[in-house]
């Protein structure tokens, strides 16, 4: 799908590239399984927030059933996902076949509900909290990601303390982390109580800080663990290497010898990358 209909105050793509427009389920469903019968192991849906995928009155949820249905393609993943139309139901479908991906991009973009009502965001950190726990009260490794904005005008330091606190609360496996850039012709370009670049920086810096090593220790809970890799390449390190992606879309790089599909033992870090043997 295309566009978006969200109009957060910072973002300028509902005015690039319009309201939100659904591609026919039926060339997804032929494109998928064409890409399959090519050889393709995994796909990803695209949009700039998929939860509202709409054709005709079939809804997200059902488009992944009809896929698990309709299509054998090992790997289903989806990206954006939007927190205030992240549903139940979706959740569900989710943990309904064991095709459809345990990893989720979340953009939270603050951790306070005052900024996230300056950003036009639609959902409260209760909600936020709510689905993240939902999920993880039924797998504890579901691996979720997001993207946090820092120095958003208005943002205090209390403001920034508690995206802060979330990060620790929440432990991302990765993050992209921004500092506010101004769009010209969006809300936010225009507020008059914008960041002076200092602070967004130090606030960047140390939110970043935080972060990597919340993702390092993630991937160090790996040590000792099995998981299927799919294989993509040769590590850029050491062409005797292999590289591949697990289900919860982490890289991990690996000796033994090639195939399409491997099991992994992961034994170690590398710098931030997993590294382990295929047995
Ligand atoms: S940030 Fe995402 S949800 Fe918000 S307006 Fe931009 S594309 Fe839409």
């Amino acid at each position: 799908m295309r566009g978006c209909n969200n109009f957060c105050t910072y973002c300028i793509v509902p005015y690039t590239r319009g309201r939100e427009k659904s591609r026919n389920a039926d060339d997804i469903i032929n494109e998928i399984n064409l890409i399959y019968k090519k050889g393709g192991l995994d796909i990803t849906l695209l949009g700039q927030n998929v939860n509202s995928y709409d054709y005709k009155g079939l809804d997200f949820p059902a488009l992944l059933n009809r896929i698990v249905k309709e299509t054998d393609i090992p790997r289903i993943r989806f990206l954006t996902s939007h927190p205030k139309d992240l549903s139940d139901k979706l959740i569900d479908t989710i943990f309904s076949a064991k095709r459809i991906c345990k990893s989720l991009h979340l953009p939270v973009q603050s951790g306070s509900d005052r900024i996230l009502t300056k950003m036009n965001r639609g959902y409260k950190i209760s909600r936020y909290k709510g689905v993240i726990n939902r999920i993880r009260n039924v797998d504890k490794e579901f691996v979720i990601t997001t993207d946090i904005i820092v120095g958003f005008p208005g943002e205090t330091e209390e403001d920034y303390n508690m995206t802060l606190e979330l990060v620790n609360d929440i432990r991302y496996d990765f993050a992209y982390m921004f500092r506010y850039s101004p769009r010209v012709g969006t809300p936010a370009a225009k507020f008059k109580d914008q960041i002076p670049e200092e602070i967004k920086l130090n606030r960047l810096n140390k939110l970043i800080d935080i972060q990597n090593s919340i993702s390092y220790d993630k991937n160090r809970e790996m040590i000792g663990k099995t998981y299927e890799v799919f294989f993509e390449g040769i590590s850029k390190r050491n062409s005797k290497e292999l590289s591949g992606r697990t289900d919860g879309n982490k890289i991990v790089v690996y000796n033994g010898e090639y195939s399409r599909t491997a099991k992994v033992v992961i034994k170690s870090i590398r710098g931030h990358t997993p590294f382990g043997l295929k047995i």
